[in-house]
């Protein structure tokens, strides 16, 4: 039985037991349990935990795996391995002061009283870029510091830099990009390790698969070499004669991140009735 340690609420949760589902496990009364689910097809239960707690959980081996920002392993510093990025919960970790300061770089905060919640990832960074400050830790309502008076500066997460804005700091030093990571012990047993193996086949083929959509499209016969040659596909594109004499139907797979620039091309090459679907798995 594997055991993955999961967030019980906040910005993790969601996704982490989405992610379960798209890999096929189903679980007791929908997941929804207080401490733990028991998938009901896959030899998997989850505890539900505070995010801080997951990487020590883990390292004890209370917990075979963890979801966890990649932020909160860096933190807690713990025995674990990072053995999959996850995708979601992006964020970075920034040094922010208010906006009248006049920073010209991280030397200005030598001697400077710094507010964060991430005192290990803060020091060791001000330690790399020989600074010395005063870290001042809290948990929470980090970015109202400098306006009360309790720090001059801060070290906190930024999606998109609005809470900072509003409150009159602006981002100085990008410390961390962060996302969500499957950690696991470094100790398991060839058991948990082989049932940890067939789960992160399935994430894998459920990120390919969000990675890449399947394309449909009509062209005439002359042009569907140079067709093929837009939309290289997996092995080659499929090729089916469609009943319209001298006309084929092309299937294939293309990257989301190319995907207008293929479209553009293949319409100026002569494609027609060009048809764009989601991929639920992929396995190569
Ligand atoms: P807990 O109650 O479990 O301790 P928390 O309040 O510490 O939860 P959340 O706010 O739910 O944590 O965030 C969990 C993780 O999501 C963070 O550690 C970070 O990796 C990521 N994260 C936090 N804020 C954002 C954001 N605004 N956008 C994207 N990802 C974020
Ligand atoms: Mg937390």
């Amino acid at each position: 039985m594997l055991t993955i340690a999961v967030q019980k609420s906040g910005r993790l949760s969601e996704k982490t037991m989405e992610l379960f589902r798209e890999c096929g496990i189903a679980f007791q009364n929908g997941g929804k349990g207080k401490l733990k689910a028991v998938a009901t097809n896959f030899p998997l239960e989850i505890l539900f935990l505070r995010d801080d707690d997951i990487p020590e959980c883990v390292a004890d081996g209370i917990a075979d795996a963890g979801v966890v920002g990649e932020n909160v392993v860096y933190e807690k510093d713990r025995a674990v391995k990072i053995a999959r990025k996850l995708g979601f919960a992006r964020c970075r970790l920034s040094i922010a002061v208010p906006k009248s300061w006049e920073y010209e770089s991280i030397k200005d905060l030598s001697g400077r009283k710094i507010a964060t919640s991430f005192p290990k990832i803060l020091s060791r960074y001000l330690q790399e870029n020989g600074v010395q400050a005063d870290i001042h830790e809290i948990n929470g309502s980090v970015e109202i510091a400098p306006s009360i008076g309790l720090a001059d500066a801060i070290f906190d997460i930024v999606s998109t830099g609005s809470t900072l804005l509003s409150n009159g700091l602006k981002e100085v030093e990008t410390v961390l990009q962060s996302e969500a990571v499957l950690i696991t012990s470094p100790n398991l047993k060839p058991k948990e390790k082989a049932l940890l193996k067939k789960l992160t086949f399935r994430i894998q083929a459920v990120q390919r698969a969000e990675n890449f959509k399947y394309i449909l499209l009509n062209a005439p016969n002359e042009k569907i070499e140079a067709i093929s040659e837009i939309l290289p596909g997996m092995k080659s594109p499929t090729v089916m004669p469609l009943a319209l004499k001298g006309w084929s139907s092309v299937h294939s797979v293309i990257k989301e991140d190319d995907f207008w620039e293929v479209i553009e091309k293949l319409k100026e090459t002569g494609a027609q009735g060009i048809l764009v679907i989601p991929i639920e798995k992929m396995i190569i």
